[in-house]
C-alpha cells in the first residue's frame, strides 16, 4: 500500500543527503572531538561547520550556539539555565497556555521550586497579544518564553513585537521555534530573540539533536556537568554523526526555505480547500493567514478525531490528532482549549502537517478517503442525524 505521511509537525524523514553525510562520521571519522590527535581534530572541524550553518540558518553568531540533545532540551535549558541563574531574587517567568510540554511541564516544575509563572491566554486564533505580555511584566521578571510558531495548529506569534517589549524591559526573551525553523524565514537579530530553540528532526535532519541560541552576555547556568564539553556550557562528549546531520539539515533549510514556503502552501491551501468544498461543518482551527505554510488543522463536527485518524490510517494515510489518548479518555489539546474552541469539536479535530515529498496526487487520495470516513462516521452519529436529518455529508451542488 502507498503510504501518505502528513504528520511532518510531529517528525520529518531525514534528508537522503543528511543521512549520506552522516555516514562517513560513523564509518571513517569516529573520533572524540575532545581529542588533541588527528581524529579528534577531524571531527572538531566538521562539528565547527556544521555549527557555522546552523547559524547561519538563524543569523547568529557561531559562538551563540550550543548543541543539545533535542529541542525539549534545548527547551529545558532556557528556561532553568536563567531561571537557575537569576540573581536578585527575580522569579518570574511569563510563557503561554499553547506552549508545548517540554515549556510548560518546566514551567510547572520550576513553580514548584519558587518561582512563579503567568500563563497568557490567547484569542480565538491562538495568537497572543504584545500589549498583555507587558502587563504581566513585574519587577521579579527574568524571562518570557513564548513559542515562535505552534505546532498543533500552526499559529505564529508576535515575536519581533513581544522580543522589543522584553528589550526595554531588560528581560531575557527566549522563543522556542522549533516548529518555525526551515518552515519560514527565522533571524535572531529580527526577532530580538536572547535564547531561541531548535531541534533536528523537525528539519529533515536526525533525531536526538538540538540547538539553543543563547545570545552572548546571557547570564544562564548550564544545565548538565562533566567534561569541558562547548565551553563549559553543556557537557558530554558530542554526537558527531547526528551534530554533522543538523548541519547539513540547516544548509538544506537555509536554501530552500523560500521554495518550500510556496509550495506548502499552494498544497496546504488545495487540500482546505477541497475538504471544505467537498464536507460541510468543518471548521479551521489556527489564524487563517498567521499561520505556518505547511500546517492545518480542521475540526470535523460530530465525528471523533481519533476515529478519523484510525480510518485514514487503515488506508495509509498518517494525521494526527489535538488531543492525547490517554488511558482510554480523551483529553482535548491544551491549545485548542485555550484558544476557546467547543470541547466537542476539539474532539473531533486532525492536524495535516504537510512536507516537502507530498505531491498534488497525495492531496487528493487524502480528501476522497476522508470523504469517505466523515460519510461513514456521521452516519454512525445519533447527534448528526438528530440535528439534520440523513443529510449526507457530501455538500450538495
Ligand atoms: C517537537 C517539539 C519540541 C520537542 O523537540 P524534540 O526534539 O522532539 O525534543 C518542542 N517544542 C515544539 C514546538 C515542538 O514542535
Amino acid at each position: 500500500m502507498k503510504t501518505i505521511y502528513l504528520d511532518n509537525n510531529a517528525t520529518t524523514p531525514v534528508h537522503p543527503e543528511v543521512v549520506e553525510a552522516m555516514l562517513t562520521y560513523y564509518n571513517t571519522f569516529y573520533g572524540n572531538a575532545s581529542s588533541i590527535h588527528s581524529f579528534g581534530r577531524d571531527v572538531r572541524k566538521a562539528m565547527e561547520e556544521a555549527r557555522e550553518k546552523i547559524a547561519g540558518l538563524i543569523g547568529a553568531n557561531p559562538d551563540e550556539i550550543v548543541f543539545t540533545s533535542g529541542g525539549t532540551e534545548a527547551d529545558n535549558f532556557a528556561l532553568k539555565g536563567v531561571a537557575w541563574a537569576s540573581e536578585k531574587g527575580g522569579n518570574h517567568i511569563i510563557t503561554s497556555a499553547i506552549e508545548h510540554h517540554a515549556i510548560i511541564n518546566s514551567c510547572q516544575y520550576l513553580e514548584k521550586r519558587g518561582f512563579d509563572v503567568t500563563y497568557l491566554p490567547v484569542d480565538k486564533y491562538g495568537l497572543i497579544d504584545p500589549a498583555q505580555v507587558k502587563e504581566a511584566i513585574t519587577n521579579k521578571t527574568i524571562i518570557i518564553s513564548i513559542m515562535l510558531a505552534n505546532n498543533e495548529v500552526g499559529t505564529i506569534e508576535p515575536i519581533a513585537e513581544i522580543g522589543e517589549i522584553a528589550r526595554e524591559m531588560g528581560i531575557y526573551l527566549h522563543t522556542d521555534a522549533i516548529q518555525a525553523v526551515g518552515k519560514i524565514p527565522v533571524n535572531v537579530t529580527e526577532l530580538k530573540a536572547g535564547l531561541l530553540s531548535l531541534s533536528g528532526h523537525k528539519i529533515n535532519g536526525p533525531k536526538g539533536i538540538g540547538a539553543l541560541y543563547i545570545k552572548k552576555g546571557t547570564r544562564i547556568v548550564p544545565f548538565l556537568h562533566g567534561g569541558h564539553h562547548e565551553k563549559n556550557r553543556r557537557a558530554g562528549t558530542e554526537n558527531i554523526p547526528a551534530i554533522v546531520g543538523l548541519g547539513k539539515a540547516a544548509e538544506l533549510a537555509a536554501s530552500q526555505v523560500k521554495k518550500k514556503t510556496k509550495r506548502l502552501t499552494e498544497l496546504r491551501d488545495r487540500l482546505h480547500k477541497e475538504i471544505t468544498d467537498k464536507i460541510d461543518n468543518v471548521h479551521l482551527n489556527g489564524h487563517p493567514t498567521l499561520r505556518l505554510p505547511n500546517t492545518l488543522n480542521l475540526s470535523f463536527a460530530y465525528v471523533e478525531g481519533e476515529s478519523l485518524l484510525l480510518n485514514l490510517d487503515l488506508k495509509g494515510i498518517a494525521v494526527s490528532t489535538g488531543s492525547a489518548c490517554t488511558s482510554g479518555s480523551l483529553d482535548p489539546s491544551h491549545v485548542l482549549v485555550a484558544m476557546g474552541v467547543d470541547p466537542v469539536l476539539a474532539q473531533g479535530s486532525l492536524r495535516f502537517s504537510l512536507g516537502p515529498e507530498n505531491t498534488k496526487k497525495d492531496i487528493d487520495t487524502t480528501v476522497e478517503y476522508l470523504l469517505e470516513a466523515v460519510e461513514k462516521l456521521r452516519k454512525l452519529s445519533p447527534l448528526y442525524s438528530e440535528k439534520d436529518e440523513n443529510k449526507p455529508a457530501k455538500k450538495r451542488k
